[in-house]
């Protein structure tokens, strides 16, 4: 058997970090058995799909790397074949026609609810001929579902659950409209997807009840089920917008790897130890669905953080240099060649102080610039008369030093000692001057990037500044 899974969003708003985590369990579900991986978008309820969240959905998986083996399937091209299901099990007598106008059913319900019954379909028409029915009514189908006994499933996350089919009415699967209904369309969408592996959100998993009946009622092969539980937000409470950042593209935005998303979402509900730092290649050998915990995870966004600077650290300073470019561009900083390269220049050490993508940029906005960095006020309490006058000499001793880091560093060195003063006192007015702030690089390292011209017309706007 080939391994076939799906991810199946409804497209009425951007993908939500918890959809991401399904799609990404079922992907390496499939990737990891050397099966395929599908999209659905379950677009049926017109009034509430836009194509704007299609859209959302496909550029989010897409940055998450999480893009489908096969086109997507959209839910809404299928209804002809929903219908010919809903119509075949009629045929075969597994479904009936319900006449029931909505009044009626809404008394139906009203009675039950007053007479302290659960407020379920009485199967009225269960047994009835179509031809006592009330001339231009139109029918709803129902499945004719079985009252004895139990539906039960093995799930491969929740173990073995079960439910007493007393306790499900026929379910209407063909509206009297001719549309199919959510849980019918899901089955045989999934049936003629040959989904094999049905992985998702404990939300679903009374439905599934109902939905094996539908597959029984066809005498089709149940697909396995695994419904792995929600994120909650550290409160405990179902992960929502008062938490923080719940959509892929608002991590984005925020300057999260796609590395790192895709890591952090692996580790929330799947362990293996305490392995934390897992690459995709790793995940894809590794994950399988026996690590799937029962309980819900918390989103930790501190630990997420923590995770992005790692990735960061490992990511390519070219990829890097590219995405804070375009980060500072954004901004309206303005720059040329010039800042350009020194902020590649600098990479290597950026990177190992910023945790995001937005911090990157922000360490990085003193290089790209041409002429004096904005000041800080810390910084500019650092250049009293006495460390300008100390700046003045400097400069006027490194105006003939060798423009290489190591050697910058070494007349650094040599220039603290002659004058009997420690590197640091130096160093703190030094990259206020050529900074703006307080905190940055090695000093070494920003003297070099800058350029023998760039960084003498900082020292020296500084010196000369209010
Ligand atoms: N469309 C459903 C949702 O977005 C998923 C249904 C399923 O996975 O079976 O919650």
């Amino acid at each position: 058997m080939t391994v076939r899974t799906r991810f199946a969003p409804s497209p009425t708003g951007f993908l939500h970090i918890g959809g991401a985590r399904t799609a990404l369990f079922n992907y390496l579900f499939a990737r990891r058995h050397g099966g395929k991986y599908l999209l659905r978008i379950e677009d049926t309820d017109r009034a509430r799909s836009t194509p704007e969240a299609v859209r959302q959905i496909l550029d989010s998986l897409e940055w998450l790397g999480l893009s489908p083996d096969e086109p997507p399937v959209f839910q809404s091209a299928r209804e002809a074949r929903h219908a010919e299901v809903a119509h075949q099990l009629l045929a075969a007598g597994r479904a009936y026609l319900a006449f029931e106008t909505p009044e009626e059913l809404q008394a139906m319900r009203e009675r039950a609810i007053a007479e302290g019954r659960p407020p379920r379909y009485d199967g009225a028409w269960r047994d009835r001929d179509p031809s006592e029915a009330p001339p231009g009514r139109k029918p709803a189908i129902r499945l004719k579902a079985p009252r004895e006994g139990e539906t039960a499933v093995e799930d491969l996350v929740q173990g073995e659950v079960r439910v007493a089919n007393a306790e499900l009415d026929d379910m209407i699967i063909l509206r009297s409209d001719g549309t199919p209904t959510y849980l019918h369309a899901v089955v045989v969408d999934d049936h003629d997807m040959g989904i094999t592996h049905v992985i998702r959100g404990d939300d679903h998993l009374t439905n599934t009840f109902r939905q094996c009946q539908i597959y029984d009622a066809m005498g089709w092969t149940r697909p396995r089920f695994a419904h792995i539980p929600l994120i909650h937000g550290a409160d405990g409470a179902k992960l929502s917008k008062r938490h923080g950042a719940v959509s892929v593209l608002e991590f984005r935005e925020q300057g999260y790897l796609p590395e790192a998303v895709f890591n952090y979402l692996l580790r929330l509900g799947w362990g293996h130890g305490d392995e934390e730092v897992i690459s995709r290649e790793r995940a894809i050998a590794l994950f399988d669905l026996d690590g799937v915990g029962r309980a819900p995870s918390r989103m930790d966004y501190a630990k997420l953080t923590h995770l992005n600077g790692v990735w960061l650290r490992r990511a390519e300073d070219a990829r890097l240099v590219h995405e804070v470019l375009e980060r500072l561009a954004r901004r309206g900083v303005l720059f040329g060649p010039a800042g350009a390269e020194r902020v590649r220049l600098l990479m290597p050490e950026l990177k190992e102080r910023a945790r995001t993508l937005e911090e990157l940029a922000g360490s990085a906005a003193f290089a790209v610039l041409d002429g004096p960095p904005p000041m800080e006020a810390k910084a500019a309490a650092l250049l009293t008369p006495e460390a300008k006058a100390r700046l003045r000499d400097l400069a006027q001793f490194l105006s003939d030093a060798p423009w290489e880091r190591a050697d910058l560093e070494a007349w650094l060195r040599d220039y603290a000692e002659v004058k009997g003063l420690k590197l640091g006192t130096i160093a703190q007015p030094l990259r206020a001057a050529l900074t703006g702030s307080t905190t940055s690089p090695p000093i070494d390292a920003v003297l070099f990037a800058l350029g023998r011209t760039e960084a003498m017309d900082r020292i020296l706007a500084a010196v000369e500044g209010g």
